[in-house]
């Protein structure tokens, strides 16, 4: 008698993953396929896309912090080891272009630097007053290219 009522109530049940109306078959069946089960699984695992944006924007955040700390140090280059000691995130930046044949002008946000293999360099804010703003809160104007446009 159980096991009819549990069966009746299965037919009911539809699969998390499609929606599908799971119908008979056995009892603790869960899923309508193989490939529903472990797509659901799959997605269960993986964080959302908003977590993943979320934390690339936390890093380019932290990146930020560090170089804006430094320039408020009046400090424009330093070793690589001490900027990663630091919490900066080579590997996160907004934009990168070069410059020359080995200059690479990397930016993170507002502020801009020059990366080597063994140190940071020529770090300043993409344009007059950026700093300014930072205390202020004020609205960022656009940016002055220094390559013309
Ligand atoms: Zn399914």
């Amino acid at each position: 008698m159980r096991i009819l009522e549990k069966q009746l109530s299965a037919q009911m049940e539809c699969c998390p993953q499609c929606g599908k109306v799971l119908g008979t078959g056995r009892v603790d069946k869960r899923f309508c396929s193989e490939a529903c089960k472990n797509r659901w699984h799959n997605c269960q695992r993986a964080p959302s896309h908003a977590k993943r944006v979320q934390r690339v924007l936390r890093i380019l955040d932290s990146n930020r912090e560090v170089l804006v700390k430094l320039l408020k140090l009046d400090i424009h280059k330093l070793d690589r080891g001490t900027l990663l000691f630091l919490g900066f995130n080579p590997n996160y930046f907004t934009s990168l272009y070069r410059c020359g044949r080995r200059q690479w002008i990397y930016s993170c946000l507002d502020v801009q630097y020059e990366l080597t293999p063994s140190r940071i360099k020529n770090i300043a804010f993409l344009w007059e007053g950026a700093d300014k703003e930072e205390k202020e809160g004020g609205v960022m104007p656009l940016p002055v290219s220094s390559e013309g446009l």
